[in-house]
């Protein structure tokens, strides 16, 4: 397509391209096309000519070669709205103007713009002036908006409602803020649109461009990828399908959706998708009016009527055929339904100019039948939509008039506002043309590139001068750049070279009359209190319920201590981890996994010595891991590259630590469950904890946790120099919290300590607890060291802690719970990162 309006400009300049030996510049594959540009020129040359075939710009060059042939004698001819001239274009009205045509431009004589100095040299001709009716200069209003939204608001405010057609225009260099505008106009206002919408932006675009990588995607033996399909079956035009009995089929896909979560696979045949439906969703199906054979001949039909078709495309005229077909499929049960016109007046356009425009062109290929690599083709069907512009032709003479820039060609108005000045829209980022980049054009004997941008320029200098009033505005929000990197918009060069004319002519510089729009935020947007208020009733009850039940765990008290928003959702409102397909490791079916594996492979020595030399076997604690992992959710969805990373990075560790294992240990406990109950505050509490390994080493024991991933391990000196002299808090508020979290990290291990020893102070003396860090060769790190607690004067504090000190945090947790008026945010920022609530939380 590129070197097809490569030839189709030279046509137009008249010119015959020589071929480019060693092009410097361009890529691998476009080196041999402007080699043997000659040739390729003379070869498409021929082959026009002899198929009978022509072109656009072929016809210029044809009109430009036979032009003076044309009698022109009586004829009147007016030459209007020409600014920048193709060599065709040049020949052509030359002859005409020779001929006593009249020609007419909108600039001033005293200060040609620079293409009519150079027509006027050309032509040799004199200028006659006619003085504009309107003397005053254009008022013109610079408006720094912050972003689209306030650019639309302010352009709102600016517009008054009535006048005739040309009292005032809104001008869009960018088509995209064509959409948030026509939301944005009072209700009633009359809008006449004449501008190309990108055909590419539209949603029916974006479901062609997601079957498309629904089908670029697919993998023969694992099927499609899901969050492709999920992304067509969520599009808004398929959702609003209804089924064969005429009810919504978004319920249908929305359970779809949920099954396909569920199963966690990332990859589904079309098969399995239409089976996920069964039996249990039955009595759903039956409770919204379906049977289950109408839920699964729905999913069918648009498994057969949109997902099918792109599967065997190959040439251009099957893909013509599929669009045709899917869209007919997606839209037909729309038209000439009461009320679509009103509902959907774009989405015609573009199905319009998807029928008139884009199906015709592959049908009507010269290469309709040949066939072609799919990912080819696909694109070649994107490059053809890029191009394209739905035309909105309205009724000129009524209304606001919002156009494009090269729209208010020849048109003047009273009062114009023009959004999206800034760098990069207008003037708009240079499209580099990789076939023919800015260096070569002279080579092949066409115009220099900077000439689009002085085109730009006298299109917009000249609206703006046949205006009364002008509104600049331009936005100048931080935004993400293509590149992911983020940056700040500036204002267009054209605003700069307006602002500085506007200077000169007044004498002084003008940047503090730049109105600057300001950021307005409802106070509602910030967040009045510091967290949620709670409903002490229902909190109460339910801490009540789980101290008599199942008992109060390390993991609840420290959810709350972490962040107490988090103990709301997770445990009073019972808000669930969302269930989602999974593609990475998840660390806590992992940890999972890892943890059954060392159960299992330390059983048989339960109540008994095992001896870290004579009885390691690290071939049995891998293949008790291989078998819980294919047992877990992970061994059936994690990609076969994947598990090769997990297996042999797990494979690695178990060895390291079954190595690092030191003297013989006497195994006492394996996943044991104790709990404790507690006075505390005049009302009993019961604590509960499940232990995974509890060894006797010597005359002492010691509680292990296995720890897969990252944990902040308590410090060696944490103990003695903050734990043992931590005291409770005095208020209830978000401070005391924070400050209680900063001088007790994490209460696991304490309680641990507290529920295997049972608060007894024999047991105390010759209980400790450690991590066990199978990230780091199994490192294991103590709350405090087996040899300290040896210490007389150390074991005294321990044992005071756990018998005074710690009752007395966990207390002063409970009255937390129980008291605070508020569930606060997290105690310390960090953690929202990770928290699975993240997106939905105020506070994160
Ligand atoms: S996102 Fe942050 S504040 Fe919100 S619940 Fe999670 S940890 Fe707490």
């Amino acid at each position: 397509m590129r070197l097809a309006s490569l030839l189709e400009e030279l046509y137009r300049e008249l010119k015959e391209p020589p071929s480019v030996p060693y092009p410097e510049g361009v890529p691998e594959e476009a080196r041999p096309l402007l080699e043997d540009l000659h040739e390729i020129w003379g070869d498409y040359e021929a082959r026009l000519q002899a198929q009978g075939f022509t072109t656009p710009g072929r016809r210029f060059k044809e009109v430009a070669s036979r032009v003076s042939d044309l009698e022109l004698e009586g004829t009147p001819f007016w030459i209007v709205g020409f600014y920048a001239l193709t060599a065709s274009e040049n020949r052509i009205l030359k002859h005409l103007w020779e001929g006593g045509a009249e020609v007419l431009w909108q600039a001033q004589t005293e200060d040609l713009p620079p293409l009519y100095r150079r027509w006027k040299e050309d032509w040799r001709a004199e200028l006659q002036e006619v003085k504009p009716r309107r003397e005053t200069p254009t008022r013109v209003h610079l408006i720094e908006a912050y972003d689209l939204h306030s650019e639309v608001l302010r352009a709102k405010e600016t517009i008054g409602k009535g006048g005739g057609p040309d009292a005032q225009a809104l001008v869009l260099p960018d088509p995209a803020a064509l959409i948030p505008l026509l939301h944005e106009l009072p209700e009633g206002q009359e809008v006449n649109v004449t501008l190309g919408y990108p055909l590419e932006r539209t949603t029916i675009f974006a479901l062609i461009e997601q079957l498309m990588r629904l089908q670029e995607g697919q993998e023969p033996s694992r099927g499609y990828y899901h969050r492709d399909y999920l992304a067509v079956i969520r599009h808004p035009f398929i959702k609003r399908l209804p089924t064969p009995s005429g009810r919504e089929g978004r319920i249908v896909l929305h359970l779809l959706e949920e099954r396909i979560r569920e199963r966690g696979r990332p990859y589904f045949h079309l098969e399995e998708l239409k089976g996920l439906i069964d039996g249990r969703a039955e009595a759903f199906l039956a409770s919204e009016g379906f049977s289950l054979e109408e839920a699964s001949l729905f999913i069918q039909e648009i498994h057969r009527r949109v997902v099918l078709p792109w599967r065997d495309v190959r040439t251009a005229g099957q893909l013509a055929g599929c669009l045709r077909e899917v869209v007919r499929f997606v839209l037909g049960p729309f038209i000439g339904e009461e009320g679509q016109l009103e509902r959907y007046p774009l989405e015609n356009e573009f199905l319009y100019c998807l029928e008139t425009q884009i199906i015709p062109a592959l049908e009507g290929s010269l290469f309709r039948d040949e066939p072609i690599e799919q990912g080819l083709l696909f694109n070649l069907l994107r490059r053809l939509v890029a191009l394209t512009r739905t035309p909105f032709e309205g009724q000129p003479l009524v209304g606001l008039q919002v156009l494009g820039l090269l729209e208010t060609r020849l048109l003047s108005f009273e009062r114009v506002v023009v959004l999206d000045l800034n760098e990069g829209t207008l003037p708009s980022h240079e499209d580099v043309d990789p076939l023919m980049p800015p260096s070569l054009r002279p080579a092949v004997g066409l115009p220099e590139r900077e000439r689009e941008e002085e085109i730009v320029w006298y299109h917009f200098e000249r609206l703006l001068r046949s205006s009364a009033e002008a509104y600049l505005i331009w936005q100048s929000a931080v935004a993400p750049s293509e590149e992911g990197l983020e940056s700040k918009t500036s204002r267009s060069r054209f605003v700069e070279r307006i602002l500085w004319e506007e200077e000169k002519r007044k004498g002084r510089t003008l940047e503090e009359e730049v109105e600057r729009l300001p950021l307005t935020l409802p106070s509602s947007c910030f967040l009045a209190s510091e967290g949620i208020e709670k409903d002490l009733g229902r909190v109460r009850a339910f801490l009540m319920a789980r101290a008599q039940g199942e008992g109060i765990s390390p993991s609840l008290l420290n959810t709350y201590l972490d962040c107490p928003l988090r103990f709301y959702y997770r445990y009073i409102l019972g808000l669930a981890r969302p269930v989602d397909v999974l593609e990475e490791t998840d660390a806590g079916i992992l940890g999972g996994v890892i943890h059954g594996a060392m159960e299992d492979y330390f059983r048989p020595f339960l109540r008994r010595t095992y001896h870290p030399v004579a009885d390691r076997d690290p071939g049995r604690l891998i293949e008790l891991f291989l078998r819980h992992l294919e047992g877990s959710r992970l061994g059936e969805t994690l990609s076969p590259e994947k598990r090769f990373f997990v297996e042999e990075a797990a494979k690695f560790r178990l060895r390291k630590y079954l190595e690092g294992m030191k003297g013989p240990v006497w195994i006492e406990a394996l996943e044991r469950p104790f709990r404790l109950t507690l006075s505390l505050g005049g009302s009993e509490w019961t604590f509960y904890g499940k232990v995974d390994r509890i060894d006797r080493r010597g005359d002492l024991r010691v509680i292990l946790d296995y720890k897969t991933g990252y944990v902040e391990p308590p410090g060696a000196n944490a103990f003695l120099e903050k734990i043992s002299a931590l005291r409770p808090p005095a208020g209830l508020d978000y401070e005391d919290l924070r400050g209680l979290k900063r001088g007790i990290e994490d209460l696991q291990l304490h309680l641990y300590v507290l529920l295997v020893s049972q608060g007894r102070e024999e047991e105390l003396r010759r209980t400790t607890a450690a991590y066990v860090m199978l990230q780091e060769q199994g490192e294991e790190k103590f709350l405090l060291r087996p040899e300290k607690l040896r210490d007389g004067a150390l074991q005294r504090l321990w044992i005071q802690w756990f018998r005074v000190g710690l009752p007395q945090i966990l207390q002063y947790l409970l009255r937390h719970i129980l008291e605070a008026p508020l569930y606060f945010r997290a105690t310390d920022d960090g953690l929202c990162r990770s928290c699975d609530y993240e997106p939905s939380c105020h506070f994160a």
